[in-house]
């Protein structure tokens, strides 16, 4: 979807009233998305309000991903929604030996022990967020919207615009919606408690994505998997597109380990690594999440008890029902994984409709 229909979007939104819709999502990551058009296709009015000038949160990156790469054998819900939208999908890259590197020196390790079996995005995971919005009603979506208030009675304020719903679904992750969201007073005390401890999914990885003119490794009989003791890279992969191209290796990172110089060592590990046909890149990308403010609210990384991923206080809507929280750490399966935000937004929408039959 182009820029221009997104501006006219937001065009049509007059700020002097409040705009009422049965459901309004806050946070067009995938989760939110799915949540949006699953009800959208249910004949509701929706509203999803964005705080970032792009659809997708943690999927970033057309075609190399800078956040999400991959879904796993079993994933249904992924799976059956790129079959909807029609994406195509192609097999992670594992063929070949994989690498340790650690004080010891580098070991090469036969077999690739190290990549699992798992599945991608042609064109990236943000792919399909991109497919969803496409097939949204003019005005659905609301860019550049950071929403700081839910009241009581469910409007729901950003600093240019008012909406008034009978639903609201929280779709970014609980610890960001407490910390930047003043919330209705009356939600239980455990509810805000859990919710202020439940950790970021990935909200304290940075990720690297180096991009080459071709993925010389494999004929090396490498996978481009490898382990490091040394860093900065602590676990790196193969991230080539279908058929090598683009080429590219991907690695995570702690944020604690970042520095202004960390390129440097970065491009210095690629050729301890995998050689010097690894010293020019045609580019070095260096996404730190710890950093996003729409990811994590400042110092929530550092939050250690994943026990709160699909807590039971997420799996029932509060204020009578009404409101709805969606993001892939309230999923009970599969939490931090897309098809967690999915298995969430499926128990959202299901609470939803089935609400509004009992009312009706
Ligand atoms: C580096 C990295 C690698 C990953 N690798 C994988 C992988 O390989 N496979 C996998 O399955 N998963 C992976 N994940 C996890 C996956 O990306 C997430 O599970 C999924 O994208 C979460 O979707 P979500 O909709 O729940 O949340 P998000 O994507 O975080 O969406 C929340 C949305 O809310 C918006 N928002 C925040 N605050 C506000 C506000 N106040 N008002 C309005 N909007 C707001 C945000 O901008 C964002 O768009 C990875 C994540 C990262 C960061």
């Amino acid at each position: 979807m182009s820029e221009s229909r997104y501006d006219s979007i937001r065009g049509s939104v007059n700020s002097n009233k409040s705009h009422c819709v049965e459901v309004a999502v806050i946070g067009a990551g995938i989760s939110g998305l799915a949540v949006a058009d699953q009800l959208i296709r249910a004949g509701l009015s929706v509203c999803v309000l964005e705080a970032r000038a792009r659809v997708g949160g943690r999927l970033l990156g057309s075609p190399l991903d800078l956040g999400a790469s991959w879904y796993w054998p079993g994933e249904h819900r992924v799976i059956a929604l790129t079959q909807r939208l029609a994406i195509d999908t192609f097999e992670q890259y594992r063929t070949g030996d994989a690498l340790i590197d650690d004080m010891a020196g580098l070991q090469r390790y036969p077999g690739n022990p190290i990549d699992v079996p798992s599945y991608r995005i042609a064109g990236g995971t943000s792919a399909l967020a991109a497919a969803l919005t496409a097939e949204f009603p003019l005005g659905t979506l609301q860019l550049q919207q950071p929403v700081h208030e839910i009241t009581s009675d469910l409007h729901i304020a950003t600093r240019e615009h008012r909406w008034q719903a009978h639903h609201v679904v929280i779709a970014l992750p609980p610890a960001l919606a407490v910390h930047s969201i003043t919330l209705p007073p009356e939600l239980p005390a455990e509810l805000i408690d859990v919710a202020a401890r439940t950790p970021v999914w990935m909200g304290d990885s940075v990720k690297v994505v180096a991009h080459f003119k071709e993925p010389f490794w494999r004929r090396d009989g490498l996978a481009g998997a490898a382990m490091s003791r040394r860093g900065p890279l602590a676990e790196l992969h193969d991230m080539s597109g279908p058929g090598g191209e683009p080429a590219a290796l991907f690695g995570f990172a702690r944020a604690a380990s970042m520095h202004a110089d960390i390129e440097i060592d970065i491009r210095e590990q690629l050729i301890r690594m995998f050689g010097t046909r690894a010293s020019e890149p045609l580019e070095v990308l260096i996404q730190d999440w710890s950093r996003e403010q729409w990811t994590v609210p400042p110092g929530t990384y550092v939050l250690p008890d994943y026990a709160k991923f699909g807590h039971r206080v997420y799996q029932q809507p509060a204020l009578a029902g009404r409101l709805h929280w969606s993001s892939t750490e309230t999923a009970p399966t599969y939490a931090g994984h897309i098809e967690g935000a999915l298995a969430a937004a499926e128990r959202t929408v299901a609470s939803i409709l089935g609400n509004r039959v009992s009312t009706t």
